[in-house]
């Protein structure tokens, strides 16, 4: 997608924080961060929304999250815990329309939120 701003992350046609990469998946640190640690976890290719997602779509899903556990152990949060989001549409606040899981930790983070 021409026009979304995680694919030019992703071609690298912004710059971007990146602190894991593979085949499938980036991983930066958020650019207004909402805690010590907050890095988002995408898949290369363009997915809108998790809603978006279907069964075809069940290894990407389970890879994106195992990336963000290995984020969440680099970033040094696994004694301390962490909390994976991804906001979907817009009761959640989505605001970036490429899927996105957000890893938070380094504080303690509220429940329930906002
Ligand atoms: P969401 O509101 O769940 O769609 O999250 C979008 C996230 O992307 C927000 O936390 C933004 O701070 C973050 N963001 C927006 N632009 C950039 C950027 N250029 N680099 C890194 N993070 C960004
Ligand atoms: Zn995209």
């Amino acid at each position: 997608m021409s026009d979304c701003l995680f694919c030019k992350i992703v071609q690298k046609t912004i710059p971007a924080k990146i602190v894991h990469e593979d085949e499938r998946s980036v991983a930066f640190d958020d650019i207004n961060p909402q805690a010590p640690v907050h890095s988002l976890i995408i898949p290369k290719q363009h997915v809108s929304t998790v809603h978006d997602c279907r069964d075809q779509a069940s290894e990407l899903l389970a890879h994106l999250l195992i990336i963000c556990t290995k984020v969440a152990k680099q970033k040094g949060l696994s004694e301390s815990g962490y909390r994976i989001v991804t906001n979907t549409g817009r009761d959640a606040g989505q605001t970036v329309f490429h899927l996105h899981f957000h890893v938070l930790g380094g504080r303690h983070l509220s429940w329930p939120p906002g």
